[in-house]
């Protein structure tokens, strides 16, 4: 991989190391949005750094209680009314700020074999009126196996709402398939989808026409980031974020500060800084086109808003 990218490896001591606890993956149109430069705001938040095998205080394995919050192998649920299904362990790439990097999927994914009992688990639950695919990424399921997974939960009348939180559609754009746009034209479910761009350059030309196609389908499309240093954590960078997302059909939802996570440190910009940025954005922008900055702390009933 460093040599793909014409770094030299040399230049990057440790990189393998922690890639061996937390394999490398990036996909060719992530590739392609970056510059060749381990300071590229795109591909830093890929390549494997040996600042992460770096010890630091409060940053820990599981550092937003997901361990805790499973009612069944696969079903997290933190707050009333929703509850996020683990669809599957894989993702097209590894961001490496990643909250669930150590997380057990083996244990918690809500496998093929394992659905039924989330969808058992919803199903006795009224008050369930909405449930999150998550993963890992849920679109990694092939349609088939997804469609199989929507039909388990529209046969469960309460469930109202189905969201999908992804990052396939700006790293893999064909992902989008003709398939999966007419799954979510379905009407059984008020359906949104929750994107995760972190800078303006993810959004290629095939991304944008990712999230035309999925704005297409009536769905609600939003996105999340994750205010990462040296990734965006300059008003400048959000501000572009917010209007390539606007111009692409996407309304921008959470930024969220860094989950302190064992290797993700070197990312974090403290809650101040945080807010200053958001007052920055509240100048140039519309305030449909500022996000909403949260931190999520394990325990809590709602994300804690921090700024919006
Ligand atoms: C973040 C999260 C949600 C979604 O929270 P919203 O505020 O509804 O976007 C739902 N379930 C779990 C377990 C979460 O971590
Ligand atoms: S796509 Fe989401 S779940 Fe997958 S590695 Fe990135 S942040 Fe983690």
């Amino acid at each position: 991989m460093f040599a793909d990218l014409g770094l030299d490896a040399g230049l990057l001591p440790g990189a393998r190391a922690a890639a061996e606890s937390f394999g490398c993956r990036i996909t060719p149109e992530a590739l392609g949005a970056a510059a060749h430069d381990p300071a590229d705001p795109v591909l830093r938040q890929f390549l494997p750094a040996a600042a992460e095998l770096e010890d630091a205080a409060g940053f820990v394995v599981d550092p937003v209680g997901d361990l805790a919050a499973a009612r069944t192998p696969g079903l997290l649920q933190k707050y009333a009314g929703r509850a996020l299904l683990i669809a599957t362990a894989a993702c097209a790439v590894h961001c490496r700020y990643c909250f669930r990097r150590h997380f057990p999927y083996g244990e918690q994914t809500a496998a093929r074999d394992d659905w039924q009992a989330a969808v058992d688990h919803v199903a006795a639950a009224p008050d369930l009126r909405e449930v999150v695919l998550s993963g890992g990424d849920p679109l990694m399921l092939a349609d088939p196996r997804l469609a199989e997974l929507w039909e388990r939960l529209a046969a469960v009348p309460h469930v109202v709402r189905l969201r999908l939180h992804t990052r396939m559609p700006t790293v893999v754009p064909e992902r989008v398939t003709p398939a999966l746009l007419a799954l979510l034209r379905r009407p059984r479910f008020a359906t949104s989808v929750v994107l995760h761009v972190n800078h303006a350059a993810e959004l290629t030309p095939g991304a944008v026409a990712a999230a035309r196609a999925l704005r297409g389908t009536g769905v609600a499309l939003l996105n999340q980031s994750v205010l990462l240093r040296g990734v965006n954590d300059d008003a400048g960078a959000l501000g572009a974020l917010s209007e390539a997302l606007f111009a692409a059909g996407v309304v921008p939802y959470y930024l969220h500060l860094l989950d302190p996570v064992a290797g993700a440190a070197h990312f974090a910009v403290d809650e101040a800084t945080g807010r200053t940025l958001i007052a920055r954005l509240r100048e140039q922008l519309p305030g449909y086109l500022v996000p909403r900055l949260v931190r999520e702390t394990a325990g809590r009933p709602a994300k804690t808003a921090l700024a919006c």
